[in-house]
């Protein structure tokens, strides 16, 4: 899952790197307005963090443009605490979700994992798909004959991202994109090492290879 964080507080931004990237999240930066809107439209992330007091342009108006615009990323506001007419604003602007500051970590990570699947329109607590359960906090899968693997964290996040996306059909270059990091090395071949590491977990046949277009999970009432 591809995280953009748009932040002009550095010492906020440097505590919630390690925590984001440990839950699994492919972390990305912005420390005002003007680049978090390029870069909330340019980099098509999974969900976005904004901050509304930004310099160069406020948060506010960055998530009415997105919106405007037709960009439905999900998104969570951080607002100043106690200013309850922040909230209201964000939400009416288009945010999904609104936290105040300071905020508890593991508040931050449990509203991103509920606004993360509702907006894959998977309401339940785990993800599944044809009897491999994914558990996110654990980072561990279940598999169908009721086996238990410890998942990597390329692991994790590639199969998060399909479970999440269960009917798609996803090129190797996109895949590489929601997984890995702006900033690391990111060839696509070695997406297919991983998801043979998965087929190797969970049956040969639970991922499919559409020739010519990519990778997508078995349906689910196929044979
Ligand atoms: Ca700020």
């Amino acid at each position: 899952m591809k995280l953009l964080l748009i932040e002009d507080d550095q010492e906020l931004t440097a505590a919630l790197q390690p925590v984001l990237r440990d839950a699994g999240y492919a972390l990305e930066l912005a420390d005002n307005g003007i680049d978090g809107e390029f870069l909330g439209n340019e980099l098509r992330p999974d969900l976005i963090i904004l901050d509304l007091g930004l310099p160069g342009k406020n948060g506010l108006d960055v998530l009415r443009s997105w919106r405007s615009s037709g960009n439905r990323t999900p998104v969570l506001v951080l607002t100043a605490r106690d200013a309850w007419h922040e909230r209201v604003d964000g939400l009416k602007a288009g945010a999904d979700d609104y936290l105040g500051k300071p905020f508890h970590t593991a508040e931050l990570l449990a509203r991103l994992e509920a606004i993360g699947r509702r907006h894959s329109g998977n309401a339940s607590n785990e993800l599944s798909w044809r009897g491999v359960r994914l558990d996110t906090e654990r980072q561990q899968a279940h598999t169908a004959d009721g086996g238990t693997i410890d998942l990597t964290g390329i692991e994790f996040r590639l199969l998060r991202y399909l479970l999440q996306h269960p009917n798609d059909v996803h090129s190797k270059p996109r895949l590489s994109e929601h997984v890995y990091e702006e900033d690391l090395q990111r060839d696509s071949n070695v997406m297919e090492v991983y998801i043979n590491r998965l087929r190797q977990y969970f049956g040969k046949d639970f991922i499919q290879t559409r020739r010519g277009q990519g990778y997508q999970l078995r349906p689910e009432n196929s044979q």
